[in-house]
């Protein structure tokens, strides 16, 4: 069995910006991943990372293996399938291989659920999309459509309004699940509201330029042409395996972790969007970041600056 300081589950920007600071500390480091990048590799243009001119997903992702394998990081193609977390000595099992570690830190994200409907994978990135924060702004003067009726769907709603000239928000039922609040925010813009309606495929050509939109109550189905469609229907965390191991979850499967990032077992970290936090590049490498830093100073008996220990659960980012 090959022995670790630190192994990282997940190649996506948390797990890269882990193996980072672990390895540029001088641990021995190795990240474990299904793919390079995780979800940043599947974005067709990043315009908001500090630093870097408009990039690919895929090209960001190239950079940041490069760096971390520059400081010592090892990076393996490998699928962990069985964990062992409650002893000192973490064993990690790929289907290759198995391994142990002192300190694992869980960076295995998530993926936006998905509508299900024809078109759907065809237009991923050609005008269809699951993050209004990353890609609205590529949407300026267009016209576009929401799809979903919890907070994040109406507040991208009313980001589009702020951004496109034309603004839809397709929901299935005839009331929206956001806060009140944000329900009174949209009530104040343009966006147009089609209620009892689900989107029963998209058409384009290259890009996707309209929609079909089916009345759940009157069974009519109508055409919608546009430049952009959002869909914001939710997130799924991937911890089937974590959790399997003994990791606490939240109600909605995201792992549990205090303000060091710390999960319930001592000695095994979680950090990006397996934590429920701002699904952004930039928050999962530096949650990545201070997670590794967190584990070093705790296999060093340390802690970090002038900050106290605090127990597990004291603050709980998700
Ligand atoms: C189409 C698209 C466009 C986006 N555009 C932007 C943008 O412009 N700007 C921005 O800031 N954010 C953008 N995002 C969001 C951003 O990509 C995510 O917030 C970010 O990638 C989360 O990073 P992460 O490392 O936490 O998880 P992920 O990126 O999801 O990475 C998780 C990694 O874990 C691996 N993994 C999971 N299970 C296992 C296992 N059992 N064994 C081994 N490996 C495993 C996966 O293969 C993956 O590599 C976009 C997302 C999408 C989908």
């Amino acid at each position: 069995m090959d022995n670790y300081d630190v192994i990282i589950i997940g190649g996506g920007p948390a797990g890269l910006g882990a193996g980072l600071y672990s390895a540029r500390r001088g641990l021995k480091t190795l990240i474990l991943t299904e793919t390079l990048g995780g979800q940043m590799a599947l974005a067709h243009i990043i315009e908001n990372y500090p630093g870097i001119e408009p990039i690919s997903g895929i090209e960001l992702a190239e950079k940041m293996r490069k760096q971390v394998e520059k400081f010592g990081c090892e990076f393996k193609l490998e699928t962990v399938v069985g964990l062992e977390l409650k002893d000192e000595i973490k064993k990690v099992k790929t289907k290759e291989k198995e391994y142990s570690a002192k300190i694992v830190i869980i960076a295995t994200g998530s993926h936006y659920r998905r509508l299900e409907v024809e078109g759907e994978e065809k237009y991923i990135g050609k005008g269809l999309s699951y993050c209004a924060t990353c890609d609205m702004p590529l949407f300026r003067g267009k016209k576009v459509a929401i799809i979903g009726g919890s907070d994040s769907a109406v507040n991208a709603a009313i980001y589009a309004s702020e951004i496109a000239s034309e603004t839809y928000l397709i929901h299935r039922r005839d009331k929206l699940r956001a806060e009140e609040v944000t329900q009174e925010n949209l009530k104040k813009t343009p966006v147009k509201i089609i209620w009892n309606s689900v989107v029963e495929n998209l058409e384009g050509n290259k890009f996707v330029n309209k929609i079909i939109i089916k009345n759940m109550k009157t069974n009519e189905t109508r055409e919608l042409e546009l430049d952009g469609v959002f869909i914001e229907i939710g997130e799924i965390p991937t911890t089937e395996i974590v959790k399997a191991a003994g990791v606490e979850v939240n109600e909605k499967n995201f792992v549990i972790v205090n303000d060091k990032f710390e999960t319930n077992i001592p000695g095994v970290y979680a950090a990006g969007d397996v934590t429920g936090s701002f699904a952004q590049i930039i928050v999962a490498a530096a949650e990545g970041a201070e997670a590794a830093t967190n584990a070093y100073l705790y296999l060093k008996g340390g802690f970090y600056g002038e900050r106290k220990p605090t127990d597990y659960g004291e603050k709980k980012v998700s």
